[in-house]
């Protein structure tokens, strides 16, 4: 009996410790530092390829040291570094029937850092069809990798004005595709009816090596040291876009410094814990933004067969649609990493949801996808009203529009419901995984 008491009463005071330890190092003037500094306005939006990322990563590095994060299996330093190369048209020369074509009707996508071509090498020109529309005439020949010249008739005029903005923001490609370029370029010419005779063409793509980085620390586990726990956010945003009442600088206070933010926090924690049975990996993803590269890096460079959970953070800036201390999961039902995560937050006041918004295919617009199309349960935990965010995506996504509190809570929530993961006493359920 006496003993009995003993035990309860030491596992009631570790379990105080804990709680305690919680409020004690994940606390609000913490999680305010960490925040207000990712979106300050010196980090200039923190847009990948510019100063200002580099100044966050640094930042965040500079946090992980602190915290007594190890670098990757495999790297250096926090920095988890790669390059991407991108094709920007330069010059497009179009003759037909011996006329020049003035360079704003023509609009060219290719892949290649150089292509000439004429009626007797490429493939046969072609005009678009009037009845149908630009977009899905479009899609299907601008993938289509050919060399070819489209005819496209003036009443699309509106349509190719925006394809061609688009298209002049160029193409990312991997050193690999590089290796043997593509010898394609789809040219479209607006305003030109017909070719009688022949034609010439000559494009130019400016050719840019572009250096990205994630920054991902790790706390080994102590007994189950290959299965990996995953924690990410994004860390860069849009950087400088247009200028709204005198402001052009999109801080990307809550998309996602508040997930980066969450990130650092539980690694924090975690390490202070020092209990996990699990290796932990925190990272902050780069180009999350401009088509998810980090978070394709950073899955080619581990076994996605280790990786037993991932915890993206997106966006817990303000309250959900649930109300206050809630948070929702994306694709809920693909696995049993919410039920687990809610199991153990029985007895808190926070609960956690199935997404909301399934129309807004969120599970496939954050850095959970990559992972999750090879079979991780990784998932995105967000508290944004995404379909009524006035300031998603703008300049007016500051600091001051978040509650912090909800962000602590959120954070702590967590914590707490990833407890059994790391420990390895739960593991979730796998996603199938996409036939590539
Ligand atoms: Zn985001």
């Amino acid at each position: 009996m006496k003993r009995i008491f003993l035990v309860a009463l030491a596992g009631l005071a570790s379990f105080q410790l804990s709680a305690q330890n919680i409020d004690k190092v994940i606390t609000r003037e913490y999680t305010d530092h960490l925040i207000k500094t990712l979106s300050a306005d010196d980090m200039q939006g923190r847009g990948t390829f510019t100063p200002g990322i580099d100044k966050a990563a640094t930042f965040i590095e500079s946090e992980f040291k602190k915290i007594g994060l190890q670098p990757l299996t495999g790297e250096k330093s926090f920095r988890q570094s790669f390059s991407k190369t991108r094709l920007t048209p330069q010059s497009t020369s179009v003759v037909i029937d011996g006329k020049t074509i003035a360079p704003e009707n023509i609009l060219t996508v290719s892949k290649s850092p150089q292509v000439t071509f004429n009626q007797g090498n490429a493939d046969s020109f072609i005009k678009l069809d009037t009845t149908k529309t630009f977009l899905a005439q479009y899609r299907v020949l601008s993938r289509s990798g050919k060399k070819q010249v489209v005819l496209v008739d003036n009443k699309f005029a509106a349509d190719f004005k925006r394809y061609k903005s688009f298209a002049g923001r160029g193409a990312m490609l991997d050193d690999k595709d590089l290796a043997t370029p593509a010898q394609d370029a789809m040219v479209f010419v607006l305003g030109v009816t017909d070719i009688k005779g022949n034609y010439n063409v000559e494009v130019k793509n400016k050719v840019e090596k572009l250096p990205l980085f994630n920054v991902a620390g790790m706390i080994p586990g102590k007994s189950k040291a290959k299965e990996l726990v995953v924690f990410s956010g994004h860390y860069d945003h849009l950087g400088i876009i247009k200028t709204v009442d005198g402001d052009s600088i999109a801080n990307g206070a809550d998309d996602d410094a508040s997930g980066t933010t969450a990130m650092i926090a539980l690694a924090k924690y975690y390490k202070a814990q020092k209990n996990n049975e699990r290796t932990l990996i925190f990272v902050a993803f780069t180009a999350e933004e401009i088509g998810g590269f980090g978070a394709r890096y950073f899955s080619e460079k581990l076994n996605p067969d280790d990786v037993v959970a991932m915890f993206n953070i997106e966006m817990i800036g303000k309250d959900s649609k649930f109300g206050k201390n809630t948070a929702f999961i994306t694709g809920y039902e693909r696995s049993d990493f919410g039920a687990i995560l809610q199991k153990n937050l029985a007895g808190t006041e926070f609960t956690f949801h199935p997404d909301p918004y399934p129309e807004q295919n969120l599970f496939y617009r954050s850095d959970n996808a990559t992972l999750a199309a090879l079979g991780v349960p990784a998932h995105t935990i967000s508290t944004d009203k995404i379909d009524i965010d006035k300031l998603y995506h703008s300049v007016k996504d500051e600091y001051s529009s978040l509650d912090v509190e909800n962000i602590l809570s959120t954070i702590k929530a967590i914590a707490k419901s990833a407890t059994s993961i790391i420990s390895g006493a739960d593991t979730p359920t796998r996603i199938p995984k996409l036939k590539q």
